[in-house]
């Protein structure tokens, strides 16, 4: 069982109050406390942060704001790490160091969820283009549920003992902004830490739910371009040109028999189009396409396959409609991607203890109920990438009667990067930050 220094502070957290309290459908205290900062002003950051979400790497307002907030907790904080990142550090005598991450960034995505605080901002993207933006991921609620943490570890000093290492992450949704902060020397200008936390709040997860699971738990990115160089021509003289339209199509649909056809059924995989440009009128042949593709995987031989098979693909289309060798299509890929985040076992099986005897014997989900293939670029901060152990976990987002109503044929719950997606923000970010408190205690105790 696990072993408490017992102060004052650190008795409330003990296993069996906790465990009693979670039966009875209670809160813990700190999961009360957590409840009346959301009251007092939680949720009016959280609201300021939705109403005003940013774009990955252009994230300046929303990091000035966790700078402000981070310092205001006691934090020493350091701005503009990988471009937009914060990084906090709080430190507190001897012990391990632990890291806990959140990242900041919106979507280029017009809000549609008909919440009344819905977002109506736009920006400038890095590409130069104005685009609605939206927290259709939830970030907004890791980044408040980070200023939870802090206010409440920083309360409860007397209790633990080592040092915080609180990232603010930018251009998640890029997959560029842990890269970026770990390229600025994270962790050489920043005490390196001894464990990484993270959460991300679930839309098929229940509220009052945590998926902490051993092993793979957020599959590997690569974000792909294909640049189809046709010839144009007058769209009724079709045997004048090379139309780059037609050798999309085909590129797409050959595409399709990657995963079915290449890779073991039971390995999975994923290779989406999920963006397909060119022309600009009813009778040109245009002379470009562009194609932008999403491929993942849970391992490096068939993400390897499924690249391969890509620039194969992409280079015999080409070929196939008597394009010469040095116009074949070209294929891009490394620009945006990340590896398979990894739980380390030994650790995720101590932050689970530490959540059911500091949070309730029920808050964990008995099964991964991931079904899709997120990716994630905590693996950059994490083994085994680097030699950091690391746990990422799943906080629910959508109460039950919703996901059973969904199940039951009613109304779907939109996903993450939906125009419809909403969570209830007020149980994801005081659980979020319950969990990111009840791990950090545990992994720096007092001797
Ligand atoms: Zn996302
Ligand atoms: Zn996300």
């Amino acid at each position: 069982m696990r072993r408490y220094v017992m102060t004052s502070a650190a008795i409330l957290l003990a296993a069996p109050a906790m465990s009693a309290a979670a039966q009875e459908g209670g809160q813990t205290p700190l999961g009360q406390e957590l409840e009346s900062e959301w009251d007092g002003s939680l949720e009016e950051l959280f609201l300021t942060f939705h109403r005003n979400p940013e774009l990955s790497f252009r994230e300046t307002e929303t990091a000035k704001r966790m700078a402000a907030e981070l310092k205001d907790a006691g934090f020493t904080v350091t701005e503009n790490v990988g471009r937009t990142g914060v990084v906090g550090v709080m430190e507190n005598g001897p012990g391990p160091v632990v890291m806990v991450r959140a990242d900041m960034d919106g979507l280029p995505v017009k809000e549609q969820s008909g919440l009344d605080y819905a977002s109506t901002a736009t920006q400038e993207d890095i590409d130069g283009e104005v685009k609605p933006v939206m927290h259709a991921c939830g970030h907004d609620t890791h980044i408040t549920a980070m200023v939870g943490a802090a206010r409440a570890l920083a309360a409860r000093k007397a209790d633990w003992s080592g040092t915080l290492l609180f990232v603010v992450q930018p251009a998640e949704e890029r997959i560029g902004g842990a890269k970026a902060m770990m390229e600025d020397g994270l962790y050489e200008r920043f005490p390196k830490p001894d464990y990484a936390l993270a959460f991300h709040v679930s839309a098929d997860t229940p509220t009052g739910k945590i998926g902490l699971f051993p092993g793979i738990t957020a599959s590997s990115s690569d974000s792909v371009d294909i640049t189809i160089h046709g010839v144009g021509a007058h769209g009724a003289s079709p045997h004048m040109g090379k139309d780059p339209i037609v050798m999309g199509a085909e590129i797409v649909m050959a595409l399709q028999t990657l995963v079915s056809r290449e890779i073991s059924p039971l390995a999975p995989g994923v290779v989406t189009v999920g963006s397909f440009h060119s022309g600009f009128k009813h009778n040109i042949i245009s002379d470009e396409a562009k194609l932008q593709l999403t491929v993942r995987s849970n391992d490096n031989a068939v993400r390897e396959t499924l690249i391969d098979g890509i620039k194969r693909i992409a280079a015999n289309v080409g070929r196939m409609n008597g394009l010469p060798e040095d116009r074949l299509p070209e294929v891009r890929v490394g620009f945006e991607s990340t590896p398979v985040t990894v739980n380390d076992p030994e650790l995720t099986e101590r932050v689970r203890s530490a959540l059911t005897s500091g949070i309730g014997p029920d808050v964990l989900l008995a099964e991964d109920d991931n079904e899709g293939m997120g990716a994630e670029d905590f693996a950059y901060f994490a083994a085994p990438n680097t030699d950091v152990p690391g746990a990422y976990m799943w906080v629910g987002g959508t109460p039950q009667a919703v996901i059973d109503a969904a199940e039951a044929g009613g109304p779907p719950v939109p996903s993450h990067h939906s125009p419809q997606f909403k969570v209830n923000a007020e149980e994801a970010v005081t659980l979020g930050a319950e969990a990111m408190t009840v791990a950090a205690l545990d992994l720096l105790p007092k001797s």
